[in-house]
């Protein structure tokens, strides 16, 4: 399996910023978001941002294995519980998928590192990233929370955020609002990060 990383880098870049749609395959908004923004945005800007349009190549919220790929983090709190029913791999770090992450982690130092799912209307931040939550709050008005409510054992945010001090950030947009109005809100924030954040 390939996964896509497109660089929009900057040799002299002030900072590194990671963004990643979907996380998870019913939620598709995030690939629209990125392509709709490559298709348009040139190489330029203070900061260098990575793009990963699409993570998961399946259309459910699992990945081709059955696994939760926000539940596949080598974290110390990664567990399979009796029923499985975090779907987080037979072990940590088992999928491509997330080797793939980790392994980008390991050899870049990103800045931040954004995530876009559906459908809760929320920004979620994991680490040091209450500003950046802040800062998207302002093109997105959804609420920030630091706990979105429920156990995430293994998740990315806690791999990155909470263990590996990388502010990181975990969109949920609004499924409702109508898809090429959040489009241009979205181009607008990638903007912002690639030129002024
Ligand atoms: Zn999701």
């Amino acid at each position: 399996m390939k996964i896509s990383l497109i660089k929009q880098e900057n040799s002299n870049y002030d900072k590194k910023l990671l963004i990643i749609g979907v996380f998870h395959g019913d939620e598709p908004q995030g690939e629209y978001f990125i392509n709709s923004y490559l298709n348009k945005s040139k190489i330029n800007g203070k900061n260098s941002l990575f793009f990963i349009p699409r993570l998961n190549k399946n259309n459910e919220r699992k990945n081709l294995n059955g696994v939760d790929l926000n539940r596949n983090f080598p974290t110390k709190n990664w567990k399979k519980s009796e029923n499985n029913d975090y779907y987080g791999g037979t072990k940590p770090n088992s999928e491509e998928e997330t080797k793939f992450l980790v392994d980008l982690i390991e050899k870049n130092k990103f800045d931040g590192i954004i995530t876009i799912h559906s459908p809760y209307k929320t920004i979620n931040y994991d680490g040091d990233a209450l500003d950046l939550a802040q800062k998207i709050k302002k093109f997105l008005g959804y609420k920030i929370t630091d706990d979105i409510g429920y156990p995430t054992p293994g998740s990315f945010g806690t791999y990155c955020g909470v263990e590996r001090n990388i502010p990181t950030i975990t969109i949920e947009i609004d499924e409702e609002e109508n898809i090429e109005k959040l489009n241009e809100k979205f181009s607008l924030l990638f903007d912002y990060l690639k030129n002024e954040f």
